[in-house]
């Protein structure tokens, strides 16, 4: 072929450590790559039909109205404001992080009057101070992020569901990071509409968002005022395509991206969800093993740390982006870096997934050793690992 066009796709070998995407499985991969069907096939109906059941099974939930949304993680945010939303209506928005910054972002432009109530980045909220704010604000809808990817932190979310549903409110979960990876019950939490993305535990690339709503909430978009003001992500359109009904005709549905998700759905479930928490909890308290022994300190108190994302602080006078670039350079390694006023401060250590392995947790920490100790940062030789695997061995 001829050399004027650009190189083909070859892309580097990497081990995704990061805030997301994690690694993705092979047989991920080979779905990915199995032939396109059109979006009206049987084939590809019964597929969505087998979708839409294994959903259900990771979001722990019976809610007929669960589905994948075409488009990332941000487009299943959008979906569950912008379907229960109505102009002037009142949101109240727990913002601890980026997350839920974006979602007060996406609330307020899709006309929502919009409260927020504000937890220092690496901090969660209590059920009293959310209680507060329902009194106060008297909302239709309150929404809240489970696993803040920005800070890793875990937000618990059962009695902020009480305290919002005594209230008349309902509940809107972000469990972008968390679902596959930690606990996510939404008919026990009687969660009201809740969004996803493929791309972190769930290790799919990027491309979809599984989002679901609660029978409370379908009666609420059923009995709307005014029309979804997006077209594309309307459910009263997108579900008669999900529908084993009607199969109506709204876009296409990213076929192969769907393919993938079905195989990485079967991933999770043929493991076990109760399995996948344990191995992230095991991993993450391995890693935490190591990089302590190493002198590193986690930016979120113990309680509240999520497994699937590790946020460290950077020790004094070390590099940010020096040991970020050697990890990948010389290790094929990508970690995150800190976001918003954790710019420069934490380092994003995701174990998401296909990446959450005892495998990448001793050659992370062995490579962070090599590159810390290149940027000028001595630690007792070995620490780290040697401590992981003290823990993997008790
Ligand atoms: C990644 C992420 C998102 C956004 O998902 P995209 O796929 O990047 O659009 C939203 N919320 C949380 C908590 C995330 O981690």
């Amino acid at each position: 072929m001829s050399d004027k066009f650009p190189k083909p796709v070859d892309p580097p070998r990497r081990v995704l450590m990061g805030p997301g995407p994690s690694d993705v499985a092979p047989q991920v991969l080979a779905a990915l790559a199995a032939p396109t069907v059109g979006h009206l096939d049987p084939y590809f109906l019964k597929l969505m039909d087998e979708v839409q059941q294994m959903l259900r099974e990771v979001f722990q939930t019976k809610n007929k109205l669960t589905l994948a949304v075409s488009g990332t993680g941000s487009a299943g945010m959008e979906a569950c404001i912008v379907n229960l939303v109505e102009p002037g209506d009142k949101m109240l928005i727990c913002v601890n992080g980026v997350f839920g910054g974006r979602m007060a972002d996406v609330a307020t432009r899709y006309g929502a009057e919009v409260m927020t109530i504000e937890r220092p980045f690496g901090e969660v909220f209590t059920a009293d101070e959310v209680q507060q704010a329902v009194k106060e604000f008297q909302p239709k809808l309150v929404g809240i992020v489970h696993a803040e990817t920005s800070t890793g932190a875990l937000q618990p979310i059962e009695a902020i569901s009480k305290a919002v549903h005594a209230a008349g409110a309902l509940l809107v979960l972000d469990c972008v990071t968390s679902l596959g990876g930690l606990p996510v019950k939404i008919d026990d939490w009687q969660i009201d509409a809740a969004y996803s993305g493929t791309q972190k535990c769930l290790s799919c690339p990027p491309g979809l968002a599984p989002v679901t709503f609660s029978d409370r909430a379908v009666e609420v978009m059923e009995t709307r005022d005014s029309k979804v003001a997006s077209w594309y992500l309307d459910m009263s359109m997108v579900r008669n395509y999900w529908s084993d009904q009607s199969r109506a005709y709204h876009h296409t549905a990213p076929i192969n991206m769907n393919y993938g998700l079905h195989q990485a759905l079967r991933n999770v479930l043929d493991e076990g969800l109760e399995n996948a928490f344990t191995r992230h909890q095991r991993n993450h308290l391995a890693l935490r093993a190591g990089l302590e022994a190493m002198g590193l300190n986690y930016a979120v108190a113990e309680e509240y740390r999520l497994p699937m994302l590790n946020a460290v602080l950077i020790p004094n006078g070390v590099d940010d982006k020096a040991v970020r670039s050697r990890l990948l350079n010389e290790f094929g390694i990508e970690i995150g870096g800190g976001l918003g006023p954790m710019a420069g401060k934490t380092w994003r250590i995701g174990l998401m997934g296909e990446a959450c392995t005892q495998r990448n947790v001793l050659l992370f920490l062995a490579a962070l050793e090599n590159c810390l100790h290149a940027a000028g940062h001595s630690i007792s030789p070995g620490a780290g690992v040697g401590a992981a695997n003290e823990y993997y061995a008790s």
